[in-house]
């Protein structure tokens, strides 16, 4: 028998280091963003529903108009683009909240009010911990959740795991993908900005750092209602401002603990449960269901150790009979 008692238990040292290892690893996990995480701030305050972003969403992603009617909406008669909600011909959606006779904007009773869909980025995206085949990916720097049309099998799990109703799947394609909004990653490559940022006319869309668009949305739920506000245009980093009333912000950023954090943040003057937002737990799902992993891997240390002693019962057995 080659196998010495010292070697055996260095094997059996290594065996057990690992494991304490994989759980240490894995033990605090809590996502960061890197300090260049981009993301965007969506103020439904100073929103027109105009649907500018819409449109310039589908120029700039080769999305094509949704209509019941193609025909007649190619016409003087009908409209370019009637999607009811994000589809997969449709990334980027405004959606009109309504109550009683929905006559003051920005109002809960009585009022009205827009918020926009779409990915929310999230910092620990659901959708990328159930990707079996890693087609979806969270980008190291941007932060952005990314979509590899050849990696994906078209298991649609990701749909099912995001929170948020977000990622589509072109079921009338021979070669389906899955669609959602990747924040105009390859408008950014060439120094631009997500296409919805660029065309929005109030800067109710606005581009920017993370950490910096969540400082302007803390600076902006403390604004009094009434008083005026010199609101950015476009990108946080452009520097165009422009005046404008300040609606009675609700005291809340959505997207700042939600599921973990998002890079997508809103505001509103309307309580966001009744913007048919999911009220989340401030911790993803996908860390929750690691934690169970971890545990399974914090839980194999005492099989280790069992079996390490099995084998050294084998060891002391075995060298026993060849004395
Ligand atoms: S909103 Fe959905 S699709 Fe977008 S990153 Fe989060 S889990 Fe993924
Ligand atoms: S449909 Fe594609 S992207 Fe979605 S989980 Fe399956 S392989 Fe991943
Ligand atoms: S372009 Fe701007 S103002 Fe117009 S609907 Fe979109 S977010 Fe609202």
């Amino acid at each position: 028998m080659n196998l010495e008692r010292r070697d055996f238990l260095k094997v059996l040292s290594v065996g057990a280091l690992t494991a304490g290892n994989v759980t240490s690893v894995f033990a605090g996990i809590r996502k960061t963003l890197s300090a260049d995480a981009v993301g965007i701030l969506y103020d439904g305050t100073i929103c027109i529903g105009c649907k500018a972003c819409e449109a310039a969403c589908k120029q700039y992603n080769d999305m094509p108009p949704e209509s019941a009617n193609l025909e007649k909406a190619t016409g003087v008669d009908g409209i370019w683009d009637e999607s009811y909600d994000l589809s997969e011909k449709t990334l980027n959606k405004i959606k009109l909240y309504e109550h009683g006779d929905a006559s003051t904007r920005n109002r809960e009773e009585n009022g009205f009010a827009f918020v926009k869909k779409a990915c929310m980025h999230c910092v620990d995206p659901d959708c990328v911990s159930a990707c079996p085949v890693t087609a979806l990916t969270k980008n190291s720097t941007t932060g952005i959740v990314e979509y590899d049309k050849d990696a994906c099998i078209g298991c649609r799990y990701c749909m099912v795991a995001c929170p948020y109703n977000v990622p589509k799947f072109e079921y009338a394609k021979a070669i389906p993908e899955i669609t959602k909004c990747e924040m105009c990653n390859h408008r950014q490559a060439e120094g631009d900005i997500p296409a919805c940022c660029e065309f929005c006319p109030t800067g109710a869309s606005l581009f920017g750092n993370v950490t910096d668009l969540l400082e302007e949305a803390r600076k902006r739920v403390k604004l009094v209602a009434g008083s005026t506000y010199e609101y950015p245009m476009r990108s946080l980093d452009e520097g165009d401002l422009t005046p404008k009333t300040v609606a009675p912000y609700i005291n809340y950023i959505y997207g700042e603990k939600e599921g973990g954090g998002t890079q997508y943040l809103l505001l509103s003057a309307i309580p966001f449960t009744k913007l048919g937002l999911p009220e989340l737990s401030a911790t993803s799902s996908a860390s929750k269901s690691e934690g169970i992993q971890h545990g399974i891997y914090k839980g194999m240390v005492a099989p280790i150790a069992l079996l390490g002693g099995l084998l050294y019962g084998a060891y002391q057995t075995t060298k026993n009979s060849e004395g």
